[in-house]
């Protein structure tokens, strides 16, 4: 472990330490402090660990994440009282028993957060402290926000891909870890934006053409007959299959399929239908494969296996409505069709109210990983059910849900099996000029109004990312005005 003498940063950080700097401490007594403390640096201390019982450290509540307890806790660990903390460098991850997730793994969070913060606070005067700090507050909020590796590991890479997407500090108040910072476009808006919004929020007319949920599909009958044995349309190949809980290996590759869509791409001066995927003719073999898969063809089928529910159902006293929520979701195929296994929402201040893979009800077919992201469930703590009930103290009647993705059953209300009349959908900001069916694509609109480029990742789609970037799209819509991106 290294350990330095210099203090002057640590004190400008975090002056409640200047007590414990009372003498330079000798050469011998360092090598001591060294030996008989476990923490010389600013440093992830596991709050599941319990401390040792001679220590000085004070005791700091589990679930704190205020940012004077973290800078202050690795500052007055020494138990002989002599300085030997540092501020700059990665915070020090210690071995945790009890944590799920391998010292290492943490370690290597830890370090790269920190180059991401140390590269974002870099033109602050307290940068490199800043750093410090927030990356050890950064790695704990992943640790705690997980339950095990994957999923450690999984809330990792999104908080790092957004890291890596912040631009440098504007000033002493554009700090914050992921989660709580906020842009400066967001910091400058006036809170006025449902006022703004009004124009745009679609009509009824118009949520029924796009196949929204009405509030009509909240009195569907139930089907309480298991979807195992049904006979259904493969969604990829169009196949017909019948339904089966048990895959068995012929199963999982019975279907042929393309993953990408057909595109029309000009060869030799001459207009070709490829697919996406492999550049075959439409005729063509499929170039993947595996198990066939299908999904509710309309709303009310939708409703018969799962119910949908009004959004803003709950009238907690502890609710706390949102001007407007932007999600996205991500869904996975079921023994039932299709359901959602990841929601992310922001709200109107671009902080996060939700950010969770979903437990589906019925038994997982596909994960449908090349486009949800999603690699595993595991680590996810609530089902549907318990994601609407969340989603519901945010919500009343005045809420704008929004995001991208009109028209079809895989809008995102339809996907958390939510009913709402005040809806706000990039897809209607930007239209197509051909009209709907057709429609652009999130990808495409970030690219050519934010210049940004999205879902460019093999991991498939970023939930937070998409409900973020449509929630800009939704930004410029009410800066630049109604004629705007309608080409
Ligand atoms: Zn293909
Ligand atoms: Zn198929």
């Amino acid at each position: 472990m290294r350990v330095s003498r210099e203090t002057s940063s640590v004190s400008k950080a975090a002056p409640s330490s200047k007590t414990t700097l009372s003498k330079p401490p000798s050469r011998a007594e360092l090598q001591t402090a060294i030996r008989s403390s476990s923490i010389t640096r600013p440093t992830m201390m596991p709050e599941r660990k319990p401390l040792p019982s001679n220590s000085s450290v004070p005791k700091i509540p589990a679930t704190t994440t205020s940012k004077s307890s973290v800078v202050a806790q690795p500052r007055t660990t020494v138990q002989t009282n002599q300085p030997t903390s540092v501020s700059t460098g990665p915070p020090l991850i210690l071995p945790d028993l009890r944590s799920q997730v391998p010292q290492k793994v943490r370690q290597i969070t830890a370090t790269k957060v920190y180059e991401q913060f140390l590269r974002i606070y870099e033109p602050l005067k307290d940068g490199k402290s800043l750093a410090g700090r927030d990356a050890a507050m950064q790695e704990r909020k992943i640790h705690e926000d997980s339950v095990n590796q994957a999923g450690y590991k999984q809330i990792a890479a999104g908080v790092l891909g957004r890291l890596k997407k912040r631009t440098p500090a504007q000033n002493d108040a554009d700090v914050g870890i992921d989660g709580e910072w906020v842009d400066g476009a967001t910091r400058n808006m006036k809170n006025s934006i449902r006022k703004d919004l009004q124009q745009y929020i679609v009509t009824e007319e118009q949520l029924a053409e796009m196949n929204y949920p009405l509030p009509d599909a909240l009195n569907v009958p139930q089907l309480h007959d298991s979807p195992i044995g049904s006979v259904q349309n493969c969604d990829r190949c169009k196949a017909q299959f019948t339904v089966k809980d048990i895959l068995k290996k012929q199963d999982m590759e019975a279907c042929r399929y393309h993953y990408g869509r057909l595109r029309k791409i000009k060869i030799h001066g001459e207009f070709e239908r490829l697919y996406f995927c492999c550049n075959s003719p439409p005729e063509s073999k499929g170039c993947t494969t595996g198990p066939h898969v299908y999904k509710a063809e309309n709303v009310e089928d939708l409703a018969k296996r799962i119910p949908f529910v009004r959004a803003d159902a709950t009238h907690a006293e502890d609710k706390t409505p949102k001007e407007i929520i932007v999600f996205d979701c991500e869904m996975a195929y079921t023994t039932a069709g299709m359901e959602l296994v990841r929601i992310s929402a922001i709200d109107e201040h671009n902080e996060i109210i939700m950010d969770e893979l979903v437990l589906p009800e019925h038994m997982i077919i596909d994960l449908n990983s090349r486009y949800s992201g999603i690699h595993t469930l595991q680590g996810a703590k609530y089902n549907l059910n318990d994601i609407q009930k969340m989603l519901s103290k945010y919500v009343d009647e005045n809420t704008i849900l929004a995001g991208h993705g009109l028209c079809n059953q895989t809008n995102d209300p339809t996907q958390m099996k939510v009913v709402h009349n005040k809806i706000v959908d990039t897809v209607s900001l930007y239209p197509h000029p051909n009209g709907l069916p057709y429609r652009y694509g999130l990808r495409f609109l970030a690219n050519k109004y934010l210049r940004r480029f999205i879902q460019d990742s093999s991991e498939g789609h970023d939930s937070f990312e998409d409900a973020k970037t449509s929630f800009d799209l939704i930004k410029l819509k009410v800066e630049k005005g109604a004629h705007f991106g309608t080409h």
